[in-house]
């Protein structure tokens, strides 16, 4: 049986200054699954997702990425596991200015130990999967913000992580554009990529097979 993607256990996370954040979370999201993380701002919906995605530690209680125990890990085995396991992306689309799409994605893999060429390609690959094929050679001035957001899911996608999470990634676009995010983060889901969303868009919320609720630093899962 293979393990879950994400495991928390008892999970707290106090911030300096008194503010607890989320209280004993218990989660599990399995290979595959497309979720949503809802709730009011100021829920706790970052800091969950900060801890799954390893950028930051829990106070206390267990977190496990793809069977990894993470709090047994030293930072630098921590920054090897991400690398290899999740893509981010976030609502402020993180493309670099003046680089093209191509190399705007290929660049997601400069740590990975692959050859120039075969970044190239593979980035080719991933911007075709997200529907931008064509816009190859544009740089982000010359792209909408859909598609640069689109660009980013690709970089994000490109080295196959096992988990991709993101923290409202329709939340700067206009509606069309938004939905054609949303179809590629579905269609993502149904290549077989888990697939994890902080949102607002309450549409999204709603096409997505399982929704997992934050209040007050509380996880209903
Ligand atoms: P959401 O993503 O649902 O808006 P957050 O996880 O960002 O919620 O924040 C949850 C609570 O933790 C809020 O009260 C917020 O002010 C607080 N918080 C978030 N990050 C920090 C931080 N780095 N230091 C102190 N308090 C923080």
């Amino acid at each position: 049986m293979t393990a879950p993607v994400v495991e928390l256990r008892g999970v707290t996370k106090a911030y300096a200054g008194g503010v607890t954040a989320l209280r004993d979370a218990d989660l599990r999201i399995e290979r595959g699954e497309c979720v949503a993380i809802v709730g009011p701002s100021g829920s706790g919906k970052s800091t969950l997702l900060n801890i799954v995605g390893t950028l930051d530690r829990p106070s206390s209680g267990e977190v496990r990425v793809a069977g990894t125990e993470v709090s047994a890990l030293r930072d630098r085995e921590v920054a090897a596991l991400r690398a290899t396991t999740i893509g981010f992306v976030f609502q402020q689309f993180h493309v670099a200015p003046g680089r093209s799409a191509l190399d705007n994605v290929a660049d997601g893999l400069l740590y990975a130990g692959v050859r120039r060429r075969a970044r190239r390609s593979r980035a080719a690959d991933a911007l075709a999967r997200v529907g931008l094929g064509h816009r190859a050679g544009h740089r982000p001035h010359e792209l909408s913000g859909g598609e640069r957001q689109r660009v980013a899911i690709a970089r994000a996608i490109v080295g196959e992580p096992a988990l991709l999470l993101a923290d409202e990634p329709t939340g700067n676009l206009d509606s069309a554009s938004g939905r054609a995010v949303q179809d590629v983060l579905e269609e993502l889901h149904r290549a077989g990529t888990t697939v994890v969303v902080i949102t607002h868009n309450a549409e999204l919320a709603a096409d997505l097979p399982r929704r997992i609720a934050v209040r007050d630093g509380r996880v209903s899962a």
